[in-house]
């Protein structure tokens, strides 16, 4: 079961509940667990989990190299090139390596076969463990544009017989398109500001064009007004948990201590949000 944690902006606690669940579900006996932080952009989930880090990997795009000495200049690579990563001019072949996606599209298609590939790192991927639970993250290069491939990579380590928790990257862009697909299950952290209401109609209808099953969870809900809950009955979709603003929780975040630690109140809410999602996940 892959369950992703989401939010259409930053800062709504996404992180900290992606993380509270996950040592949930770790204290409740599960076994096979993994947690994925493909926040890769900002990945703060270790912060909270501290995981043993055991394993470190780089991972690569390939990127077309042209040979001037075989190239005609007949500009099929500009034409097959969506992402105009590659300009053809007179008597040059230009290649923009931070807009390529690495698809390997041009040199298949290169009638003179002048194109070869060359590794460029965009960053790394790093395993390790804490208790139960195997964790995953994704570190992109300091100013590397090309987070999507970096998630794919780290979506490949997926163990498909546990449950796998899913930290995406705020938003509702194309990485966070990539660390959601094929979950069974996403869950939505909002807060109850108009912000939050904004952001949170995006990632819905985001979540509706993927076809992906999911529930809110408002954070500090008893801060800001009923506009996040009105919305969300009027589109029929589920609140699975309401966590209220709690001066303790924000002193723990401070310290990269999770929010479950706090005690049995937060164990009970992580419970019913656990067995609201089980319902809806066959
Ligand atoms: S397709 Fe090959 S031969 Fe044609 S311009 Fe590109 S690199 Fe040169
Ligand atoms: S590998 Fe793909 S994205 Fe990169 S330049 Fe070639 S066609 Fe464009």
């Amino acid at each position: 079961m892959i369950i992703s944690v989401a939010s259409g902006k930053g800062g709504t606690g996404k992180t900290t509940i992606a993380t509270s669940l996950a040592l949930f579900l770790s204290e409740e006996g599960w076994k096979k667990m993994q947690f994925l932080d493909c926040d890769v952009e900002e990945p703060n989930a270790h912060i909270f989990l501290k995981p043993q880090i055991d394993r470190s990997e780089p991972v690569n795009l390939l990127i077309p190299k042209v040979d001037e000495g075989k190239c005609t200049y007949c500009g099929e690579c500009a034409r097959v090139c969506a992402y105009n990563a590659i300009v053809v001019l007179k008597r040059e072949a230009l290649v923009f390596p931070e807009l390529c996606h690495g698809c390997g599209g041009c040199s298949l298609l290169c009638p003179e076969s002048a194109i070869s590939e060359e590794k460029r790192g965009i960053g790394v991927v790093e395993e390790g463990r804490v208790g139960s639970i195997r964790f995953v993250q994704g570190r992109l290069n300091i100013g590397e544009p090309m987070a999507t491939p970096l998630i794919r990579s780290l979506k490949r380590k997926i163990n498909p017989e546990g449950i796998t928790i899913i930290d995406v990257p705020p938003g509702t862009s194309c990485p966070v398109i990539e660390a959601v697909h094929k979950s069974d299950f996403c869950i939505l952290v909002t807060e109850p500001t108009p912000f939050g209401l904004n952001d949170l109609k995006l990632a819905v209808e985001t979540m509706k064009k993927l076809k992906i099953d999911h529930g809110v969870v408002i954070n500090r809900a008893n801060i800001g007004d009923d506009k996040v809950k009105e919305y969300c009955n009027k589109e029929s979709v589920p609140i699975i948990a309401e966590i209220p603003y709690d001066r303790n929780v924000a002193v723990l975040y401070s310290s990269g201590i999770p929010m479950l630690i706090e005690g049995e109140k937060y164990r009970k809410i992580f419970g019913q949000l656990w067995a609201s999602i089980k319902k809806r996940v066959k």
